[in-house]
């Protein structure tokens, strides 16, 4: 037998923070390829930013430089950066990676250059001028077994990411569409930090039919601490 298309072969959850529990996730193809999904807090968190009052700050743990260097990569070795959305825990190290091509829902990046301001406060991190962005519109196929889910809602033109692993099967990130397992129901309410109660539940009701419909083995939630407990995380991985 002969496979010479690309395929994804690993997922790394790779854990830079805890209560919230906050995630980033490194995609490896069967060619070598490395996808990184999100960045983490920006140097320095929280001092200086402005944060939610009744929220603790949180536990960081080492960075996503620090982890990726831990599996033998530099940052020039990511190929693809995919941003599910420009939050401060999800886009604060994108300057880090100005070799990977960031890909991004065209809306969100639209809304965020516009001067949004939920998005301001670390835009020097997320619109370098060295960043080279691909612009994506709704749902797309970014490589065999990897997948962009437009799933707005948390905010306009967000994105989770569908990984079809060899053995695992497909593993849905929602990131946070459906920070946690709890609120993964048709009829949920909106939390803080959600941008539109119709369109998150759109994309709620989206991401449960897509669970049965591709028989998703495994649903990872955005900032699920007690779900974290239970998943591998880097240096283990899916495969
Ligand atoms: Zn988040």
């Amino acid at each position: 037998m002969t496979t010479s298309a690309s395929q994804v072969q690993r997922l790394y959850l790779i854990h830079v923070a805890t209560s919230p529990s906050v995630p980033c996730y490194l995609v490896q193809t069967s060619d070598g390829k490395n996808v990184l999904i999100d960045s983490g807090f920006p140097e320095g968190f929280p001092q200086g930013f402005q944060r939610s009052p009744n929220l603790p700050p949180p536990q960081l743990r080492k960075n996503v430089v620090e982890q990726l260097a831990e599996l033998g990569l530099q940052p020039d070795d990511i190929d693809l950066l995919i941003c599910t959305h420009f939050d401060v825990d999800h886009a604060g190290r994108h300057d880090q990676f100005p070799r990977a091509e960031h890909v991004v829902q065209r809306a969100h990046y639209e809304l965020a250059r516009g001067g949004h301001p939920r998005f301001a406060g670390i835009r020097a991190h997320w619109d370098d001028p060295a960043l080279r962005y691909r612009l994506v519109d709704g749902d797309t196929e970014l490589l065999a077994g990897l997948e962009l889910i437009e799933t707005s809602g948390h905010t306009p033109g967000h994105q989770a990411v569908l990984v079809r692993l060899p053995q695992t099967g497909p593993v849905l990130l929602t990131i946070d569409s459906v920070p946690f397992e709890r609120v993964f129901t048709p009829e949920r309410e909106k939390g803080p930090f959600d941008d539109n109660l119709e369109q998150l539940r759109a994309s709620t009701r989206k991401l449960l039919d897509l669970v049965e419909r591709e028989r998703v083995a495994l649903v990872v939630f955005g900032h699920d601490a007690e779900q974290w407990k239970t998943l591998k995380k880097a240096p283990e991985h899916y495969s």
